[in-house]
Parts: C-alpha cells; structure tokens; sequence
C-alpha cells in the first residue's frame, strides 16, 4: 500500500485540489492495512473513481482512496459477469456489446468507472445500472469488514443508492448478463434520432443503438476532457404539480412527467432555461449552451465559485417556481 502526501485530486471539473493522503489500493489483502491507516488518523475518508461526479475542494484534509481492481470475470453458473471497480464504464459496456449482452447500451458513454455506477444509480435514455447489478462487494473502512450487498440491500431509485453516504470501497460489482433480450429505444431522444436519420427501426443493431446513444451524448454533453464539467449538476425534482408557482409561467412552458399518483417529475434543464437571464454571471463558470442541466467551468473555476453559481441558480428557481433543486454530484466539504 502507497502512501502519497499533497496528491493531486483529479477531477472532470478542472478544480485545482489536493489532498492530505492519496492511496492506491488494488489487493483485497491490503484493505486491513488501510483500516488501520484510516483509523489511527482519524481523517474524513473520500473514495475515488475517475473523478467526474465530485465537486472537490481546493484541499481536502483528509484521505483519498482510489481502488484500482480491474478483472473482468464470466460466471456461466449464474449469468453473471464480475467487475472490478476500476473498470472505465464504457469500456465494460463495448466488451458488453461485443458479446451481444443486452441492457448495457442505452448506458453507453457515461463518463466513470464501474466502482461509482451504483452510488448515484447512474441512468440514461430510460435504463438504469439498478437492472443491471446483482451484487456489489464492499470493504467497510470503518468496521474493517467485507460486504457483499444484494441489489435490494442498495435501495436503488432515482440518483440514489443508500451506498452514497456509507464507509464503503466498492472493489467487485457483479452484473447480471441475461436480463434483457431485446432493445429499448423508447425514449424521445432516440425516436426522433431514429426519425430524423429515416433509420429502419428492424436494422437497429446492439452495436447500431449504441453508437446512435454515443451519437446523441456528443450532439448535447461537452466532451469534459475538452469543457470541464460533471455532466447534469442537479437532478431532476420530484414534487407536487399542484406547489409549483405558476405566477411567472404556465405548466405549458415546463416539461413534466408522471411520476406517481401524487408527484411529478418536472424537466430541470427547462427550468434553468426558462430563468437564465435573470442569473447572476460568474467569471469562471457558466451554463453549457446546448444543455441547461450542465455546468461549465473555463478550468480556473474552485469549488466556492462553482457551488455560488449553482446556489444562485436554485435561489432562482425556488423564487420562480417553488421548486427545490437537489445538487447531482458529490460535494466534498
Ligand atoms: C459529460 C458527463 C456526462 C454524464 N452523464 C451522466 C449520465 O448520463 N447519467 C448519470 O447517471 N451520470 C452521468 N454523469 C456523472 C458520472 O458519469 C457518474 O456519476 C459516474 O458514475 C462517476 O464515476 P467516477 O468514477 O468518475 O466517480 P467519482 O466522480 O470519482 O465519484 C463519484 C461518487 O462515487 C463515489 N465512489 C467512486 N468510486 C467508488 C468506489 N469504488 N467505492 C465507493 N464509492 C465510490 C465517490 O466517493 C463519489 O461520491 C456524467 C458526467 C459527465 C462529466
């Protein structure tokens, strides 16, 4: 186990962030050493993917921990395929693709490693890695403990798993490989992409719907090599449709979806829209043009600029609408 002191903490946003300690860890045997390591400091603990949900400070006084497990393994007895949390998503979703394993695609291009899927139950395009997960296998830092959680253990739902707030490193999540049989293509996105490029629905291949979702992805989200960013920076809210000011504008003009009985889902990319002008302008961070839901940072941004520019945005639309609007990636305090 390598200790490293003032480590860079990498992140797609392009804040300049260090940390106390940075350990890489690739051996389960090595993870009583850790607890051991964690304990006697007694520091905040802060595991690691490849950095594109977080939202880090400028130091973090504390450790950083990047698992770095990276076998890919074939359960033929259950139908499961073993992933190691450093995987890079869409890596495991092309070898996915490649041995015509359906459920994976509509996920393509999500930027991050394997070990954070869960954590915030990444989805797109109408799928969702929940229907994906049979097992995920922890170390538990704290209790210096192994787990191995069952996918109703996560309580997976919207961006919610109930890991995101645990002492846990994530090292080997099992994926289910016979779930789904067939494509979805539902979602309007893809419909109207279908449409657009007068696409036979009958010749829509597994590796065709993947390339057709990556196609999607480029045309709306900046690539974060090129555009710092974390993809969506708020999810989106569910409420009551009856609690939503409409003083301002009508429901018309918002985009909502059923949700349950009570609650609706209201589009929040259209929110921000709706209110840009009446936003404040930042120097360093601003709103991607072809998608309200992303922030964008020139690469100068910190956390304190990033977090006042998304607070102005939910003052905003709370006096606007009524609305609360929830932060999507993890904020590092
Ligand atoms: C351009 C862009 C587009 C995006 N599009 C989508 C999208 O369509 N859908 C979507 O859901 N998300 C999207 N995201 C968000 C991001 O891709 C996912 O949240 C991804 O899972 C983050 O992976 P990561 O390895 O970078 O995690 P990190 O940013 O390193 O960490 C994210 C969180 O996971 C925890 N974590 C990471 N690894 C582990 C581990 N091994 N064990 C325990 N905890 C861990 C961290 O503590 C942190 O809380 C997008 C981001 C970008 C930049």
């Amino acid at each position: 186990m390598n200790i490293l002191s003032n480590h860079n903490i990498s992140n797609s946003l392009k804040i300049n962030s260090k940390c106390r300690f940075f350990i890489e860890i690739n051996e389960v045997t090595q993870f009583e050493n850790l607890y051991k390591f964690v304990n006697e400091q007694k520091l905040p603990v802060l595991v690691i993917g490849e950095g594109t949900n977080i939202v880090p400070k400028d130091y973090f006084e504390g450790v950083v921990i990047k698992p770095t497990f990276n076998k890919v393994q074939y359960n033929t007895n259950d139908s499961t395929v073993s992933v190691g949390s450093s995987v890079n998503w869409h890596s495991f979703v092309k070898e996915m693709i490649k041995n015509k394993i359906y459920g994976f695609e509509n996920l393509s291009l999500i930027p991050g490693s394997v070990g954070a899927s869960p954590i915030q139950n990444i989805g797109a395009y109408g799928q969702e890695v929940s229907n994906l997960i049979a097992r995920v296998d922890c170390f538990d830092y704290v209790k210096n403990k192994f787990l191995s959680l069952s996918n109703s253990d996560c309580n997976f739902s919207y961006r919610k798993s109930s890991l995101k707030d645990k002492p846990y490193i994530i090292f080997n999540i099992d994926f289910i490989t016979n779930g789904f049989k067939s494509l979805n293509l539902e979602y309007e996105s893809i419909q109207n992409y279908i449409k657009d490029n007068n696409i036979n629905l009958s010749s829509i291949s597994l590796n065709r719907a993947s390339e057709i979702i990556v196609d999607i992805r480029n045309s709306i989200l900046p690539d974060p090599i090129q555009v710092p960013n974390v993809g969506s920076f708020f999810k989106n809210p569910t409420i009551n449709k009856n609690e939503i000011n409409t003083s301002k504008f009508n429901l018309e003009d918002l985009i909502i979806w059923h949700h349950d009985s009570d609650t609706v889902k209201v589009g929040a990319a259209r929110l921000i829209q709706l209110v840009k002008n009446d936003l404040e302008n930042f120097n360093n961070v601003s709103i991607y043009s072809n998608h309200a839901l992303v922030l964008v940072s020139n690469g100068k941004a910190t956390q304190r600029e990033i977090l006042s520019f998304a607070n102005n945005i939910k003052d905003v639309i709370n006096e606007t609408f009524n609305i609360s609007l929830d932060i999507e990636p993890t904020v590092i305090n």
